[in-house]
C-alpha cells in the first residue's frame, strides 16, 4: 500500500526539499548511495573488485530541465570513465545511464539524449567496457529502445533494461533475444497504470520467469537484476537447462541490498555485478528504494525521530 504513495512523492518538489533537509536522511541515504563524488566511489569499485565483484556505475540524476544539465550529466560520466582508465578498472566497471538525465524529455530530446549517450558509449568502449540504458517510466521506452538499436550499430555491446511489470515486455524480450543483445531484466520500479502494467506482485514475478526463459533460450546475454531468492534459483535452473556456461549470463543487485548474497553468488563462480549509484541528485533513486521495501521507510522515519 505504501509503495505507490512513496513513488508519487518521488515526483514532488516539496517532498524533495523536505526529505533532502530532514535530520537523519544522510544516514539512510548512505546505505544505498556510494558517496557524492568520483573520489568517493572509486574506492568502492576497488573494494568490489578485490572481493571478486563487478560493478555498474550510475551517476544519479534524472528528469533534468535544461540542455546544460544534460551536458553536465554527460561530462560527469566522461570524467568517471577517465578516472576508471587511470586506475586500470575499465574491465571491472560498466556504466548505467538514465536517458532522462541526458535530456530525453526536452524539445528535440531524443536526438539530444542520443548524442550525449553516444559520447559516453564511445568513451566506455575506448577503455574496454560498455554502457547499459536503464528503463524509466513506460512513456520513455520507445525512445530508449530506438536509441539502444542505433547505438548497437556501432557498439553491439550496449545493453538495455526491460521491466517484467509491463505488458509489452515479453515482446521486447523476444526481439532483443533474437538480436543477441545484452539485456538486464528487472521487475520495475516506477508507478505505472493498470492499462500498461501488472499491479499484482505474483503476476509480476510470474512474468519475470516467463521473460527470463525467453532471454536464457535466446542469443543474447541475460543480466538478471533481482534480489529475489526464488527467482535467483529459478534463473540458475533455466541457465542450466539452456546449456549456458557461467560466463554466458550474470546476476546484478543494488549496492546496499543483500550484500551477503552478492558474495555468495560470486563465491559460487557466478559473475555478480553490483549496481553502484553515487552523486548528489539522489532523491528519485532513494525514494524508489524506500518504495520497494516499507521496512526501509520505517528505518528512515526512526532515524529522523532519533536525531
Ligand atoms: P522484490 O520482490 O521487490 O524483493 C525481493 C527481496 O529483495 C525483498 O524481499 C528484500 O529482501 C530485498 N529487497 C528488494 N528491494 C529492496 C530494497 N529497496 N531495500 C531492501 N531490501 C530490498 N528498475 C527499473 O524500473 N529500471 C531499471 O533500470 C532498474 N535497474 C535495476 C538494476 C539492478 C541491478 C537491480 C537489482 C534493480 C534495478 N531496478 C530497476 C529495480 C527493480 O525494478 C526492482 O524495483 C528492485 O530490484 C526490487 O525488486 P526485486 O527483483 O529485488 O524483488
Amino acid at each position: 500500500m505504501l509503495g505507490p504513495v512513496i513513488l508519487a512523492a518521488s515526483r514532488s518538489d516539496k517532498m524533495r526539499r523536505f526529505v533532502s533537509s530532514a535530520p537523519g536522511t544522510k544516514q539512510v541515504v548512505d546505505r544505498f548511495i556510494a558517496g557524492e563524488t568520483v573520489d568517493d566511489v572509486l574506492p568502492v569499485v576497488q573494494d568490489a573488485a578485490a572481493k571478486g565483484l563487478e560493478v555498474t556505475l550510475d551517476v544519479v540524476g534524472e528528469d533534468i530541465t535544461t540542455r546544460e544539465q544534460a551536458a553536465a550529466a554527460r561530462d560527469a560520466y566522461l570524467e568517471l570513465i577517465d578516472r576508471l582508465r587511470d586506475l586500470g578498472l575499465g574491465t571491472r566497471a560498466e556504466m548505467s545511464v538514465k536517458l532522462s538525465m541526458f535530456g530525453q524529455a526536452l524539445e528535440g530530446g531524443h536526438e539530444l539524449a542520443l548524442a550525449n549517450v553516444r559520447a559516453v558509449v564511445e568513451a566506455a568502449a575506448a577503455i574496454g567496457t560498455t554502457v547499459t540504458l536503464d528503463a524509466e517510466d513506460h512513456t520513455t521506452l520507445d525512445s530508449m529502445f530506438a536509441i539502444h538499436e542505433e547505438l548497437r550499430k556501432d557498439f553491439p555491446g550496449t545493453g538495455c533494461v526491460i521491466q517484467s511489470y509491463l505488458f509489452r515486455t515479453e515482446d521486447d524480450a523476444r526481439r532483443l533475444a533474437a538480436s543477441g543483445s545484452r539485456v538486464r531484466l528487472v521487475k520495475g520500479a516506477y508507478k505505472e497504470p493498470a492499462s500498461v502494467a501488472f499491479q499484482d506482485k505474483a503476476e509480476i514475478d510470474k512474468a519475470y520467469v516467463r521473460i527470463l526463459k525467453i532471454l536464457m533460450e535466446g542469443e543474447g546475454y541475460p543480466m538478471i537484476g533481482t534480489h529475489d531468492p526464488r527467482i535467483i534459483s529459478i534463473a540458475q535452473e533455466l541457465a542450466r537447462r539452456a546449456g549456458r556456461k557461467l560466463d554466458e549470463y550474470e546476476f546484478q543487485m543494488l549496492y546496499g541490498i543483500r550484500s551477503d548474497e552478492h558474495l555468495r553468488l560470486a563465491a559460487e563462480g557466478h559473475r555478480m555485478r553490483v549496481y553502484t549509484a553515487y552523486g548528489t541528485d539522489w532523491y528519485g533513486y532513494f525514494m524508489r528504494r524506500l518504495a520497494e521495501k516499507p521496512a526501509n521507510l520505517l528505518f528512515f522515519v526512526r532515524s529522523m525521530i532519533t536525531k
